[in-house]
């Protein structure tokens, strides 16, 4: 039964899918700022539901009460994981979440295939495929990528031996089974058909397990901008604009992200994808038998309360101890004191993008206070003490002093510049690099070993009592 009244060639509808689509790119664009990003999502939501609204109110919507449950279940799944996920988990959720926008265009695609009977069309049979393909590869990639984030599967990478023969030879026969049901479009066989969508899973399992467990957020956004490739060739089968906008748009933006991030680490999209860095410690831990200076809070205190200038470096354990709030407020003590204290962003520290801005934001800290790496970087030689907050891979100096370091050119933020330097961490273990930090045994440099948190508490009240 339908009882929707729009048609599906009516200006009503097309309006409404114009309207969501304005909401889409003010929404993307609101997102490119912390203070407006919140705004920017409730936006992109907004059109998301006119999009799905309008289309439910299309008059060739039928099975409401299958479409309700499925609403009804997506919802409360989403509402509940969205509000219970860790900060340190976000990676995995946008992974599962990505996974299952490929499997939905996938499942689309299919029930396309099945419903198209004998009046394909090539222009609407070659979207179908392409969203077969792309939509199971960023399926399988995705489920992979958040078992290794979750901790379900090893994060190490998996090498098959002739791996990326295997690769190729899955990528010929996926293109040429496609080709074969393109050619025979008028009476195409589902078994083959079945076949593409196999072979497709299998090699989305087979790019994603040979990389690192810590490379994961950039894969992620890969197969983010591939699902949205996949989207926007849904859209083109079902004709329908809000989703081939909808699906360029986060093609687009994932395209762009994954350059953005891949270029933060001076390495190659492709050296991410084929190289199996990072998921296993690359050095022997050695660094025990390194001398260094350990220090208590109150040794800290002492030399940030009598500075005037301090740079906090955040990093990945600072979301791991969920530290913000104490790191704001250790800031807050010396800014009373008249201390003048910046925070400095690295763009890969934490795991995803933007991991430090959205911490700090959520603790307070004024926009202002956040210095990205170009610009803090002259600064450092003239600041007395950076404090580095769980962070280690971004102040590490092999990446431009150790021309055979694995993060050789990365660009990092040059704390070992500064008058004075303390490193927050539990201990000398390596990031996710996996190798040694020279910082750590620096003569300027002082260890305090703590959990991020306790730290920043601890030496608040020290300087309050100073
Ligand atoms: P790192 O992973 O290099 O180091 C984090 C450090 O935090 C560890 O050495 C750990 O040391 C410490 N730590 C963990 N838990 C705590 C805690 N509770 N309290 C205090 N310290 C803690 O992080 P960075 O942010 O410096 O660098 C990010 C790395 O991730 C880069 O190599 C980057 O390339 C990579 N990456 C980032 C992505 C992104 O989008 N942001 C995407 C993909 C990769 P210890 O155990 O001794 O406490």
């Amino acid at each position: 039964m339908t009882i929707g009244a729009l048609a599906l060639d009516s200006d009503a509808l097309a309006a409404c899918y114009i309207v969501a689509c304005v909401l889409f790119i003010f929404g993307v664009r609101q997102g490119t700022h912390p203070t407006t990003a919140r705004r920017g999502n409730w936006i992109a939501a907004l059109g998301m539901a006119i999009a799905v609204g309008a289309t439910l109110a299309t008059d060739v919507i039928g099975n409401w009460p299958l479409i309700a449950t499925g609403l009804i279940i997506g919802s409360a799944l989403g509402i509940v994981t969205s509000m219970r996920v860790q900060m340190t988990a976000m990676p995995q959720l946008v992974a599962l979440y990505n996974g299952l926008g490929g499997g939905a265009v996938a499942l689309i695609a299919w029930s396309e295939f099945r419903h198209g009977g004998e009046v394909f069309g090539l222009e609407a049979f070659i979207p179908i495929l392409f969203s077969t393909v792309i939509g199971s590869v960023s399926f399988w990639g995705s489920n992979i990528a958040f078992g290794k984030l979750q901790g379900l599967i090893s994060g190490a990478p998996v090498k098959l031996p002739g791996q990326q023969v295997i690769n190729a030879l899955l990528l010929l026969g996926i293109v040429a089974m496609c080709i074969v049901l393109a050619v025979d479009n008028e009476s195409p066989s589902e078994a083959l058909y079945i076949g593409v969508l196999i072979a497709s899973a299998a090699l989305g399992l087979m790019v994603v397990l040979p990389i690192g467990g810590a490379d994961m957020p950039v894969v992620i956004s890969l197969l983010n901008a591939f699902t949205g490739l996949a989207a926007a060739g849904a859209g083109f089968a079902l004709d329908n604009i809000a989703l081939i906008v909808a699906g360029t748009l986060v093609g687009s933006s994932g395209t762009i992200l994954t350059l953005e991030m891949a270029h933060a680490m001076n390495r190659s999209v492709g050296n991410i994808l084929f190289a199996g860095f990072g998921g296993a410690p690359v050095s022997g831990s050695s660094s025990e038998d390194r001398p260094h200076t350990s220090i208590g809070a109150q040794d800290a205190a002492i030399m940030l309360a009598y500075a005037d200038s301090v740079v906090i470096v955040p990093g990945y354990g600072l979301a791991v101890a969920q530290a913000q709030h104490a790191i704001k407020e250790m800031a807050d003590a010396l800014v009373r004191r008249g201390v003048n204290v910046r925070y400095a962003i690295h763009p890969v520290a934490g795991r995803m993008p933007g991991h430090m801005n959205v911490l700090l934001a959520e603790a307070d800290v004024e926009y202002e206070d956040l210095v990205e790496m170009d610009d803090i970087n002259p600064d450092l030689p003239q600041t007395d003490v950076a404090v580095v907050v769980g962070a280690n891979d971004v102040t590490n100096p092999a990446a431009k002093n150790d021309p055979n370091s694995p993060i050789a050119g990365m660009p990092i933020i040059e704390v070992d510049e500064a008058h004075q330097v303390i490193v927050i961490k539990r201990s000398l273990s390596p990031g996710f690099a996996g190798i040694d930090n020279d910082l750590f045994y620096e003569e300027k440099t002082s260890m305090l070993f703590a959990d991020a948190k306790a730290a920043a508490n601890d030496i608040a009240s020290e300087i309050d009592e100073l």
